[in-house]
This record gives C-alpha cells, structure tokens and sequence, in this order.
C-alpha cells in the first residue's frame, strides 16, 4: 500500500490532531493541515494510531481492574521495602519467634506483589472477564495487603520489640 493511500485510510478511521495547530485531521484526504498547511507526514500519523492501540491495550477500561493495577504497582514498593527489611531481620539477633512472626509476613508480600502486578500487566483481559465482584475482591487484594500487613501485624510487633 502507498503511503499516500495508507495516510488517507488512517485519518479515515482515526482523531489525529495536527502537529502544529491541533486541529483534527480526520477524514482529510490532502497532505497538509487545512487550518495551517502544515505537510501531514503518515510515519507521524502512524506513530499516533499505534501508541493509543498499546495505550488500549495496556490501560484497563475498567475502573475496578484500573485501581487494581494501581494498587498492585504502589505495592511494588512495598514489596521492594519489604526485601530490604527481611534481609535486615535475617541478620539481626531478634529472637527466633520474633523473627519467624516478621518473616511469615513478610515473605507473602515479597511474592504476593510482584505476582499480583504481574498478572494486572498481562493477564488483563482475563480479569476484565471476571465478575464485578471479583474484580473489587481482587482490587480490594491489591490495596490492602501492605496496609493490612503494617496495622494489624507489623505495627503491635515492633511496639513490642521496643
Ligand atoms: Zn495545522
């Protein structure tokens, strides 16, 4: 296919703002901006239409699936403190049930995180076909494990370690 004839069926199908102006070249079958001239260049329309198909593809429609992933990226943080502090515990003179306590909570997250964030990033659709109940159970998941974790077994630990 020509460029010319690829350029054409692109502004056909898709909201393309101009370089220069921002006006909308949809549906323009010449080569420049109506509104400034500026030449219409089909890699540059290209490039456009193929960033928001991925943008589409990656980004969730859903809201419910969206905070999940949000959620499950945020805890990467965790996650990564989380690594930080059981190496910490490891190596420290804590007690032995102090130290198990801390590290059977601190494992889960380890791994729960990056999984979770990893099955957002990929398994996407599937959890778009899950019911909306499921998914808030799986966003629900996502945010609060690392909140849950600090409140309500982290927390009373270390004021007990004190
Ligand atoms: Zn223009």
């Amino acid at each position: 296919m020509s460029d010319e004839s690829t350029l054409r069926e692109l502004l056909a199908a898709h909201d393309i703002p101009c370089d220069a102006c921002r006006y909308n070249l949809r549906g323009q079958t010449g080569d420049k901006c109506p509104e400034c001239g500026r030449p219409i260049k089909v890699e540059r329309v290209r490039g456009v239409v193929e960033a928001r198909a991925w943008r589409q593809r990656r980004m969730p429609g859903d809201r419910l699936v969206m905070a999940g992933l949000v959620g499950s990226l945020l805890g990467l943080g965790y996650a990564a403190g989380a690594v930080g502090t059981l190496v910490r515990v490891m190596m420290s003179g804590l007690a032995t049930p102090i130290r198990l306590v801390l590290e059977c909570t601190l494992w889960p997250l380890v791994i729960a995180y990056p999984l979770l964030a990893w099955m957002y990033l990929t398994r996407t659709s599937w959890i778009e076909r899950r019911s909306r109940g499921g998914k808030l159970a799986l966003a629900i998941v996502a945010w609060s494990l690392a909140p849950v974790d600090v409140l309500f077994v982290l927390a009373p630990l270390f004021l007990l370690v004190r």
